[in-house]
């Protein structure tokens, strides 16, 4: 890990949870508490609904909240999207935009990942902006040059200015237990480095770079040890508070 950049862990709900969720949240504030202070900003990522709740309660314990997507506009005829500005009213921080399910279900391309990031940076939330090949690519030896494409399309000219992060997910490793080697994340961490210091000079180089895909209790402290690793996106694993919390620990 890069040391001079602190370390961030976020957990994407996905399209999970109720309001019962909320003694999930309780659990993982307790831990966070009473525990050793986290050496990682802890954010939490839940649906919609949950959103307001979620920093409210969190709040207290340090939890930050952030959406799992937005629109482009700030608002307008969109008949069941949300506006960046929306979620920042609702207490929300921060913002996953392109995640690799959003690019999948809803066809979404990195210039839509783009104006979502602007619009997000606009409304003063920081976007967590997601990039990652699928197996096949992998397998065809396109993995770098897919994520160099989605990279400079995906994050916008703004990110000179502003604070956004990267998360590096390959398609094949979410919420399949297969996890990358820690020279190929490593690897495509580096590589993803030197894009944003090409691009961004020094700025690029204290981005954050996530890691996502996978991410369990038993993986994480080697895998956010692995260098220019500034922390990690978590799915499954941040349903479960002590899930969570041992790898929030492992930072
Ligand atoms: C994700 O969807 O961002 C993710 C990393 O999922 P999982 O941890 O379940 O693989």
């Amino acid at each position: 890990m890069t040391t001079t950049i602190s370390p961030l862990i976020a957990g994407n709900w996905k399209m999970n949870g109720t309001r019962g969720a909320l003694d999930e949240l309780q659990a993982l504030a307790d831990m966070l508490t009473t525990g050793e202070a986290p050496r990682a900003i802890v954010v939490v990522c839940p649906p919609a609904t949950m959103l307001a709740a979620v920093a409210r309660q969190g709040a207290t314990s340090g939890i930050q909240a952030g959406g799992q997507d937005c629109h482009a506009a700030a608002s307008g005829a969109h008949t069941g999207d949300i506006a960046a500005g929306m979620l920042a009213d609702a207490g929300a921080q921060y913002v996953i935009v392109g995640h690799s399910e959003r690019r999948a279900d809803h066809g979404e391309t990195d210039d839509q990942v783009r104006a979502k990031a602007e619009a997000a940076i606009g409304a003063g939330l920081k976007p967590i902006i997601c990039v990652g090949e699928t197996e096949a690519q992998r397998d065809s030896g396109q993995a770098d040059s897919v994520v160099a494409s989605q990279l400079a399309g995906s994050v916008p000219d703004a990110a000179g200015q502003h604070e956004v992060i990267v998360a590096y997910e390959p398609v094949w490793a979410i919420g399949t237990g297969r996890t990358p080697t820690n020279d190929d994340i490593a690897s495509m961490h580096a590589s993803i480095r030197r894009q944003l210091v090409d691009r961004f000079g020094d700025k690029g180089q204290v981005i954050r770079i996530l890691y996502g895909g996978s991410l369990k209790p038993q993986n994480a402290r080697e895998i956010l040890a692995v260098e220019h690793v500034n922390g990690g996106l978590v799915g499954g694993a941040s349903l479960l508070a002590k899930d969570f919390y041992t790898i929030i620990s492992a930072v």
